[in-house]
C-alpha cells in the first residue's frame, strides 16, 4: 500500500485519462512506413499500454521499465513475443500532461516519429483534454540517494518534493561541445521549454544507417542533422532552441523515465545519459526498494 501524506501541495492527488481520442498519424523511423496511433481513454490504475493492431489476438504491450529491450536508435518495448518501438517522445508527452491511464492502438512495430519531438503528442493530447478518475495517483518518492554508472556515463537520483532533471552532454562539434539543462519538470515547463526540441545526430551517421536499411523514415522532417562542418544544421529554418540538443536529452529522459509507472518525485542528476543508461538506472533503483515509496496525496480542500 502506498503511503498516504495530507499535505497541500501543488501535485495533483487523481489519476486522469483522456477524454475521448487521441490520433497521431505518421511515419515510423525504423521501417518508413506510415503508422496510425491512437490514444484511448483506459480504466484508473491500469497505466499506460500498447495493442499492436496490426497483429492476429491484437497484444497487448505495458508501458514498463522492465520490458525495455533493444536501445539503439530509441526505446523499444519487448515482450518476449512482440514489440512497440520509438515510445519516449510519446510517454515523456503522457507524463507531462498528466495523462496516467492510457489504451494506445498502433498498427506497425513502431510510434510514428512525428517531427522528432514531443509536439504533435502535446497537441494531439491537449486538443481532447483529460478527465479525473476517483483514484489516487501513486508517486514514486525518492528517500535515499541512488545511482548508476557505466562507461563514463551517470545517471542518479536525490530525494525531492518535486520532478527535477539536471543533465548535461558532451560532444566534440563546435555547435554543441557542453551543453547543461535544469529544468522542475511540471507541464508548463515541459510544454514551453522541452516538449519542441527534436532528436539529432551527425548527417554521416544518418546516411550510414540508411546505408543499412536502417532509420529508413529519418529525414530532414524529423531529425536535426549536424553539417559536416560541425558548425551547423541542415535542416531549414535552424534550431528551435539555441541549445535545442540537451532539451532534446532531457526529453527523453522524461520519456524513458515516464517508464517507471509512476511520477517520480526527487532530482534526476544525468550526465552523457542515452536510452540504454536510463533503463539500467531504473533497474537499479527497482533493485533497492530501501531508497524510494510510493506515496498518495490529500488535503483540506480535497
Ligand atoms: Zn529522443
Amino acid at each position: 500500500m502506498p503511503k498516504h501524506l495530507y499535505m497541500e501541495t501543488e501535485l495533483e492527488r487523481h489519476q486522469y485519462t483522456v477524454r475521448r481520442p487521441a490520433h497521431c498519424n505518421g511515419t515510423g523511423l525504423h521501417s518508413g512506413k506510415k503508422v496510425r496511433l491512437s490514444i484511448h481513454p483506459a480504466p484508473a490504475n491500469s497505466g499506460i499500454f500498447f495493442v499492436r493492431t496490426d497483429l492476429p489476438r491484437q497484444p497487448i504491450i505495458p508501458a514498463r521499465f522492465d520490458l525495455v529491450g533493444d536501445t539503439t536508435l530509441a526505446t523499444t518495448l519487448e515482450d518476449g513475443h512482440n514489440r512497440i518501438s520509438t515510445v519516449e517522445h510519446l510517454m515523456a508527452a503522457l507524463r507531462s500532461l498528466g495523462i496516467d491511464n492510457a489504451r494506445i492502438t498502433v498498427d506497425s512495430h513502431e510510434v510514428p516519429i512525428m517531427d522528432g519531438s514531443a509536439w504533435p503528442f502535446v497537441e494531439a493530447l491537449r486538443k481532447v483534454g483529460r478527465s479525473r478518475q476517483q483514484a489516487l495517483r501513486k508517486y514514486l518518492r525518492i528517500t535515499k540517494p541512488v545511482g548508476y554508472s557505466a562507461d563514463g556515463k551517470s545517471m542518479r537520483a536525490e530525494p525531492g518534493n518535486t520532478f527535477q532533471i539536471s543533465c548535461s552532454i558532451q560532444f566534440d562539434a563546435a555547435l554543441i561541445q557542453k551543453q547543461q539543462f535544469s529544468s522542475t519538470i511540471t507541464r508548463g515547463s515541459f510544454i514551453k521549454d522541452i516538449a519542441r526540441a527534436r532528436t539529432f545526430g551527425y548527417v554521416e551517421q544518418v546516411e550510414e544507417l540508411w546505408k543499412n536499411g536502417l532509420a529508413l523514415g529519418g529525414s530532414l522532417d524529423n531529425v536535426v542533422a549536424i553539417h559536416w562542418n560541425r558548425r551547423s544544421i541542415l535542416n531549414e529554418g535552424g534550431l528551435r532552441y539555441q541549445d535545442e540538443f540537451i532539451r532534446h536529452k532531457t526529453l527523453d529522459i522524461i520519456g524513458d523515465a515516464a517508464l517507471a509507472g509512476a511520477p517520480i518525485l526527487g532530482h534526476i542528476i544525468a550526465d552523457r545519459s542515452g536510452h540504454s543508461l536510463h533503463r539500467d538506472f531504473l533497474q537499479t533503483l527497482f533493485a533497492q526498494p530501501d531508497c524510494w515509496e510510493y506515496v498518495t496525496f490529500s488535503g483540506k480542500n480535497h
